[in-house]
């Protein structure tokens, strides 16, 4: 409460609003700084008086930022404080002999113990103009003041305001500093949460890129199972990006370039407009083509392929990519293809018999009923051998479709192999044309189907009689080696050729002899190779070319 001694008005029109302004610097009340005690000590010693005070007026009381001679005052009630008179004007508040004013009269200051006589005091007016405290020198003595000095305080008052100025744009900077600095923390915290959301996404995409590298290696073992290649071309460009497998499908090594023109280039030419067709109609339906397609290796050699694609579009539904995958399939053509003369071969080999029995069956309904003559004896020789041919293609067709249905089933029984072997083949022996060699161990006793095993062996026999039909001397001969019997028939032919030796065994693998026309459906060789492989044995054939040939077979002892 205001304890007005000067009666009249202390309180200015704009006190609320200086008020505010004070209190803005929020400097009220806080501990005394040396700046301002330097300014204060200052001027008691260039005005030569024991007390200057730096202070501030609130709306009930006089706050003392700065106090020199004043012992430990800190405040003074504003109705008191001389101070809240020099709050009013703009100009210097001065008394130069306290006794002298009448508003002075009741002031305690002034009239007590204190004995206040001299009073200049400066205002402190802020950089909006309001009026918040001043800068005053106080003496117990009355004294002049010239105007020199009244500029000296005026100008040190004012450095006591820049420095209390200088306080708010502190303040602001701290304010600043503690809003950049919350700032900082809220985007810290804003960063905080992205943080853990993209590790969240992070981890996420790890788990997927896992999953798709997981889904490629599949994919991989399977192109690579399947010898599958892949590839993706740039339809603008030609350009290709192709596996390795796809690149050796053409007959490309992985370091070199392959590109769609090669692909085209590769593939037989009376191919190329058909495929080049497919892929366009693929490109117009957005379907998959597949295509098969021969394509000449830069070797000279030709391979098969299986290929299928598929056209990729840009965002304006364009056609820019092709995916697509090969397969080399020319193990699997040659077989069909195999199949394909086998099926022809075996039409026209049961044809043959079939004409000449029907031919001699019909001349002999014919002189059925003349008396019997060698003519008889000859047409039913004849149908004999066209029956006995029909009937070993038959045996071939039969026993090749039991192996392929995995029928066939074996009937084992302990016998001595050399009495077989001399037994065996009789219809050669009887025709007297070559003689049958049997040689090696005589006592060599096996366990196993005893009409295969003969059957390999008069398969042996018969294409040696067929192929090789100038040697005269066939042998067979039996080895004991320890675990396994060996058999083998050997003839002086013209021997085979040694890369096809492997093949012989093959389904429906036939030698093309150009020049002779020998029957047989190319199975013979393939049906005793499964019975020895049934057997748990091997079998294999050697040659030179002007030679002859062996062709032999082990079986378990
Ligand atoms: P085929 O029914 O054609 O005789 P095989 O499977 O018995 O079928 O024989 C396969 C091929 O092996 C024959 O086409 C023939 O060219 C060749 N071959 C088999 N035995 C001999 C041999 N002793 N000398 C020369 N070539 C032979």
């Amino acid at each position: 409460m205001i304890e007005n001694t000067f009666g009249m008005n202390i309180i200015p029109e704009n006190d609320a609003e200086r008020l505010v302004a004070l209190r803005r610097y929020r400097i009220m009340d806080t501990p005394s700084e040396a700046s301002f005690d330097n300014i204060a000590s200052l001027c008691t010693k260039i005005f030569n008086v024991p007390i200057s005070l730096v202070s501030l007026v609130d709306a009930e009381r006089v706050f003392f930022k700065a106090n020199v001679g004043m012992g430990k005052a800190k405040e003074a009630n504003r109705g008191k404080s001389l101070c809240a008179l020099a709050v009013l004007d703009h100009e210097i508040t001065l008394f130069k002999d306290a006794f002298e004013e009448p508003c002075l009269m009741a002031n305690p200051n002034v009239v007590g113990d204190f004995g206040l006589r001299f009073y200049a005091g400066a205002p402190l007016i802020t950089h909006d103009d309001f009026l918040i405290g001043t800068l005053c020198i106080i003496d117990q003595k009355p004294r002049e003041f010239s105007e020199q000095e009244k500029v000296i305080l005026a100008g040190m008052a004012k450095s006591v305001m820049d420095q209390i100025e200088l306080r708010i744009s502190a303040l602001e900077e701290i304010e600043n500093h503690q809003s950049t600095n919350s700032l900082l923390l809220e985007q810290q915290e804003e960063l905080q949460v992205m943080n853990e959301e993209l590790t969240a996404s992070n981890e996420e995409q790890i788990q997927a890129r896992k999953a798709v590298e997981e889904i490629n290696q599949r994919l991989q073992i399977a192109l690579d199972a399947s010898k599958l290649g892949s590839t993706e071309v740039d339809l603008a460009t030609g350009s290709m990006q192709s596996t390795d497998q796809f690149k050796a499908n053409y007959g490309y090594s992985k370091e070199e370039t392959f590109t769609y023109a090669d692909l085209f280039n590769a593939m037989l030419p009376e191919y190329r407009d058909r495929v080049k067709g497919l892929v366009q109609e693929s490109i117009a339906k957005n379907e998959i083509y597949r295509a098969e397609y021969p394509v000449k290796w830069r070797d000279g050699s030709i391979h098969w392929i299986s290929a299928h694609g598929r056209p990729r579009y840009d965002e304006d539904g364009k056609a820019n990519r092709m995916v697509g995958m090969t397969a080399d399939i020319t193990e699997s053509k040659l077989f069909e293809q195999r199949k394909d003369d086998f099926l022809s071969i075996a039409s026209h080999e049961l044809k043959t018999p079939i004409t000449t029995l029907r031919a001699s069956l019909q001349l002999l309904h014919r002189i059925k009923d003349k008396p019997s003559s060698p003519i008889h004896l000859k047409l039913i020789e004849q149908s004999n051998r066209s029956m006995e041919k029909m009937s070993v293609l038959v045996d071939d067709l039969l026993n090749m479709n039991r192996l392929t249905q995995g029928q066939l089933e074996l009937s084992k029984t302990t016998f001595n192999i050399f009495e077989m072997l001399s037994l065996c083949c009789n219809h050669v022996r009887l025709e007297g044309k070559y003689e049958l060699i049997v040689e090696g161990d005589t006592d060599l006793i096996i366990h196993a189907d005893e009409h295969r095993i003969e059957q390999v062996v008069i398969n042996f026999v018969n294409n040696a009689v067929k192929y090789a039909p100038d040697s005269k001397e066939i042998h067979l001969s039996i080895e004991n080696l320890g675990h396994y019997a060996k058999v083998s028939v050997k003839d002086k032919g013209p021997g085979i050729e040694s890369d096809i030796l492997p093949n012989l065994f093959d389904r429906y693998y036939r030698v093309n002899y150009n020049s002779q026309n020998y029957t047989g459906l190319g199975l013979g060789l393939y049906i005793c190779s499964e019975i020895i492989k049934r057997h748990g044995g091997k079998i294999g054939a050697e040659s030179e070319l002007g030679v002859g040939s062996v062709f032999w077979f082990t079986i378990p002892i």
